[in-house]
C-alpha cells in the first residue's frame, strides 16, 4: 500500500485503502453534484436532499471503481498471481498486482475483467431506471450511475499503455510478436501519443474558455505521459541490466555481528563507526538473521544495553533472499512481489552479501555512462 492512505478492510483476502486525494475528489464531486448537476437536472429538492444525493452518488462511485478493480484481481489471482493491496485515489483505482502477468492471454483477461465489470454495472443501472423513475433522488442516481460507470469503460479503453485498453493492446500486440519487451514499449509509446492529445485538448479548451474542464482535460494527459514514461524506462531499464547477475550489484560490505551483541554495541562500533550499508547476524559459523535500522528504531533506546541482536533481528527464515547468480531484473521483481526494498544475496545457501534498490540504482546509472 502506498504509505498516504486509509484502509478500510479486506476484500478476497486484499487490503482496500484510500488515498488521502481520493478525499479531496470525494469533495470535489459531491459540491459538482449538489450545486450544479442535481440541481439543473431537478428542480425544487430541498437543499439538504442535493447534498445527500450528491455524496450517495460519490460513494456510489467509489464502489463503483473498487468493483472494477476487483475484476482485475479476481482474475489476476485466477493466474495465481498476487495482488497485494488495492488503492483508490485521485483517478481513480490501482490494483497493486505483484508480478508481471505470465502470459499474453492472462494479460488480455486481467486487463480487459475490469472493463466488463464496468460495463455490466452501466447496463445494470440502465436496466433499473424505469424501476426507480417513481423516487426522483434515487432516480437521479441510478442515471448519474450508469452514464459515469459507461464514461470509465469509454476512457479506460483508451489504447495507450497503462490504461486498461493498451494492457489489452500490449497483449495483442505481445502475442503477434511474442516479445513482452517490444509490445510494452509500443503500447506505452501509444500511451504517451494519447498523454500528449489529452494535453494539447485540455490546453485548447483552456485558450477558447473552458478553464476548468480543459485544465482537468491537460491533467488527465500529463498523468498518462507520466505512466507510460515510467513503463518506457522500466522496459529500457530491463534491456540494460539484462544478463547482469546480482552478483555484480549486491554490497557485500556487510558486517557480520555475533547475535550475543547488544544493540547499543552494534550501534556504536558497527553503524556510527563503520558506515555499513548492511548487518548480518551470526551465530558461529552461521548467518542467522539480518539487522535493520528500522528493527533497531523499534527498540526503546533505555533497552538498547539490555536487547541482544539475536532478539531483534530478522531470522533468516523469515526472509526471501536470492541467488548469486541470479539476474538483477529478477530480484528487483521479487523485490515488487513482496513489497520490501533489500534482499539477501546468497551462494551455496549461505548469505554472502545484500541486494537494495539503491544499489540496483547505482549499477544502472554505470550502465548507462558505459552505453553513452
Ligand atoms: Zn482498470
Amino acid at each position: 500500500m502506498t504509505r498516504q492512505d486509509v484502509r478500510l478492510g479486506r476484500v478476497l483476502g486484499i487490503p482496500i485503502g484510500l488515498d488521502y486525494s481520493w478525499f479531496l475528489i470525494f469533495g470535489l464531486l459531491t459540491w459538482m453534484l449538489a450545486s450544479s448537476y442535481y440541481p439543473d437536472e431537478f428542480r425544487d429538492w430541498p437543499p439538504a436532499l442535493y447534498w445527500l444525493t450528491g455524496a450517495v452518488t460519490s460513494v456510489m462511485l467509489f464502489v463503483s471503481v473498487l468493483l472494477h478493480e476487483l475484476g482485475h484481481s479476481v482474475v489476476a489471482l485466477r493466474y495465481k498471481i498476487p495482488v497485494r493491496s488495492i488503492t483508490l485515489f485521485i483517478f481513480g483505482g490501482v490494483a497493486q498486482i505483484g508480478a508481471e502477468p505470465p502470459s499474453a492471454v492472462a494479460e488480455f483477461f486481467i486487463a480487459v475483467a475490469g472493463p466488463v465489470v464496468s460495463l455490466a454495472l452501466a447496463v445494470f443501472f440502465h436496466a433499473v431506471q424505469p424501476m426507480a423513475a417513481s423516487i426522483e433522488p434515487v432516480w437521479g442516481v441510478v442515471k448519474y450511475l450508469a452514464y459515469i460507470n459507461l464514461a470509465l469503460v469509454l476512457f479506460n479503453l483508451i489504447p495507450g499503455y497503462p490504461l486498461d485498453g493498451g494492457r489489452v493492446f500490449r497483449a495483442i500486440v505481445w502475442a503477434v510478436t511474442k516479445n513482452m519487451r517490444r509490445a510494452t514499449l509500443i503500447a506505452a509509446n501509444v500511451g504517451r501519443f494519447f498523454g500528449f492529445l489529452f494535453i494539447f485538448v485540455g490546453v485548447a479548451q483552456v485558450l477558447t474558455g473552458n478553464f476548468g474542464g480543459g485544465l482537468w482535460i491537460a491533467f488527465i494527459g500529463w498523468f498518462l505521459d507520466n505512466a507510460a514514461t515510467a513503463q518506457v524506462q522500466s522496459v529500457m531499464f530491463q534491456g540494460l541490466l539484462r544478463g547482469h547477475k546480482v552478483a555484480q550489484a549486491m554490497s557485500d560490505r556487510c558486517a557480520a555481528v555475533p547475535g550475543n551483541l547488544t544493540l547499543q554495541q552494534l550501534v556504536d562500533e558497527h553503524i556510527l563507526g563503520g558506515s555499513r550499508r548492511c548487518l548480518l547476524v551470526t551465530r558461529g559459523e552461521d548467518t542467522v538473521g539480518l539487522m535493520t535500522l528500522h528493527r533497531i528504531k523499534e527498540v526503546p533506546r533505555s533497552e538498547w544495553v539490555t536487547t541482544s541482536a539475536g532478539e531483534v533481528m530478522i531470522p533468516l527464515e523469515q526472509l526471501k533472499h536470492i541467488d548469486a547468480e541470479a539476474e538483477i531484473w529478477a530480484a528487483l521483481q521479487e523485490m515488487d512481489r513482496d513489497g520490501v526494498n533489500q534482499l539477501p544475496v546468497t551462494r551455496d545457501d549461505r548469505v554472502i552479501g545484500m541486494l537494495s534498490r539503491e544499489d540496483v540504482i547505482s549499477v544502472l546509472r554505470t550502465l548507462r555512462e558505459l552505453e553513452a
